[in-house]
């Protein structure tokens, strides 16, 4: 399942391609987004904020049409001060919205990764890989 909890992990594995220009992968020609019940757990919550690249994460949730999320990230140094209102919201942007039927774009090279029926092709020709 493609959520922006993986998808704000990935970046363009093409050994043409190096971190942070790689990142994020940008959404394009989503055909298809579901909406599903991913059950609130605060704790978890709290542990990833820390994991979160907050701007790459607000820039690709407002592709899929979320622009929920603030522009000033929550404060990782304190996550037990982070609003419970925002942890609910980071929550349904990491864990609820899937892409169905869509593209990934490296916003380097270009290459797209499809994703169909929930499932992302990250392969890459064998000149591309990384070795
Ligand atoms: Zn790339």
């Amino acid at each position: 399942m493609v959520r922006l909890i993986t998808q704000n992990l990935l970046s363009c594995p093409s050994r043409a391609c190096a971190y942070p220009t790689n990142f994020p992968l940008s959404f394009r020609n989503v055909e298809k987004l579901e909406m599903v019940d991913a059950e609130f757990n605060e704790e978890f919550m709290r542990g990833v904020l820390s994991r979160i690249e907050w701007q790459a994460l607000r820039k690709s949730a407002a592709e899929l049409g979320n622009t929920d999320l603030p522009e000033q990230g929550p404060d990782i140094a304190q996550p037990e001060a982070v609003s419970l209102d925002l942890l609910k919201t980071l929550h349904h942007v990491l864990l609820e919205i899937v892409v169905a039927d869509g593209e990934m774009v490296c916003p380097q090279c270009e290459h797209i990764y499809r994703i169909k029926d929930s499932i992302p092709n990250m392969l890459l020709a064998e000149h591309e890989i990384r070795k």
